[in-house]
């Protein structure tokens, strides 16, 4: 490398407007340049619990269990699967696309019997689909959702499926790694018992924490555990303890990832919840409009689209790979591709978080349109 990555990365100015990471404000770029402190220090305690007062806002809930873990959104899924489940323990999967497979994959792996409920690619998950499910086998433990599918574009209601879990007594986990921030995840209202995220949608951070938060309830049933949680890194039991009032050393914090957090999330709230929900609908409905007046056809379902990810599909005569490696040569600008059937037939356009701006969909719709000779 002849030039420092700094230089090479700014000389190359991109916009990131696919499916995570986001742009990044650049006031949480600074905060990641703050001088070290220890992971001990009294401050960086402080940081820390204020951390966690932000992140219950932005889950809307009163969850004293609600922290970061080290690791990106995944690490958040691992991590509630592998402390609230035990080898043997029936868990239901929906699953509408990528993230619900990935789901059974570490629900599977964490040696639980593991039940699903489907749905096609592009809709949501359907309330008495998982009510039979739950109506044909007894003692199931938790259900297990994605809020917002970052592979389709699909927004799944929680409302009912919430009530019909409950129902039945089991604990709801909700994946609200690409909607914590942009739309509403309101997890004491809604009932949900584990909720995990990540910082590179739309929080607006750099990858690599996992917010998470547990309710009584599901704390209950980590404490009570017959069998130790099979990952010593994601114990929640001994990581509780270093969040909370005893400070035990567990391992050391990422404090430059914890500081960027801190500073995106003091951004959001300044912003206000509200207002920032209100910004990613305006800008993804502009965004969706447009999409459709240049002919192309929107993925996800009517009715169930995300305004911070969008699906779009291409008609046969364009090139879709080609046409996003000019988009990130000629303009800069990064799209997703699609993923399982809609590989090379479709783009995953993300406005998450900082990225999702007026002028940015007006940037994209635009050269869009100069590649496309629409
Ligand atoms: C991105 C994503 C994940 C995985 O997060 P990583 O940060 O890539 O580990 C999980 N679930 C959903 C819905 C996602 O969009």
């Amino acid at each position: 490398m002849e030039r420092g990555i700094l230089v090479h990365v700014q000389s190359q100015n991109r916009l990131l407007l696919g499916p995570g990471p986001s742009s990044v404000h650049p006031e949480v770029l600074k905060a990641m340049a703050t001088p070290l402190v220890g992971h001990l220090d009294p401050y960086f305690l402080e940081v820390m619990a204020d951390t966690q007062s932000m992140l219950r806002q932005v889950f809307q809930t009163e969850n004293e269990l609600t922290l970061a873990m080290s690791g990106t959104g995944s690490a958040g899924m691992e991590t509630v699967f592998v402390n609230l489940l035990e080898p043997g323990d029936k868990v239901l999967i929906c699953i509408c696309g990528v993230f619900g497979e990935r789901m059974k994959d570490i629900a599977v792996r964490s040696g639980a019997n593991v039940l699903t409920v489907e749905a096609a690619w592009g809709q949501p998950i359907e309330p008495e689909d998982v009510q039979a499910a739950l109506k044909s086998s007894s003692g199931v433990k938790a259900v297990a959702i994605v809020h917002a599918e970052t592979s389709t574009g699909v927004w799944q209601p929680l409302e009912e499926i919430s009530r019909i879990v409950h129902d039945y007594g089991a604990l709801f986990i909700v994946d609200a790694v690409t909607s914590l921030g942009g739309i509403p995840v309101e997890v004491d209202r809604l009932g949900i018992d584990a909720c995990y995220s990540g910082t590179q949608k739309c929080l607006g951070a750099p990858p690599g924490l996992a917010p998470v938060t547990l309710s009584p309830r599901a704390l209950d049933v980590v404490r009570n555990r017959k069998t130790k949680v099979q990952s010593w890194y994601l114990d929640l039991n001994m990581i509780a303890n270093y969040w909370g009032e005893d400070r035990f050393y567990h391992h050391t914090a990422p404090i430059s990832m914890l500081f960027s957090l801190h500073e995106a999330l003091r951004l959001l709230l300044e912003e206000g919840l509200h207002q920032a929900f209100k910004r990613h609908a305006q800008n993804g409905d502009y965004l969706q409009r447009e999409l459709q007046a240049m002919g192309l056809q929107l993925f996800a379902a009517e009715g169930f689209r995300l305004p911070q990810l969008t699906s779009v599909i291409f008609p046969d005569k364009y090139d879709e790979g080609k046409l996003r490696k000019q988009l990130l040569e000629d303009y800069g600008i990064e799209v997703g591709g699609g993923l399982g059937a809609l590989k090379g037939k479709a783009w995953r356009v993300g406005l998450l978080g900082h990225s999702s701006q007026h002028r940015n969909v007006t940037l994209l719709i635009q050269a869009m349109k100069q590649m496309m000779g629409i």
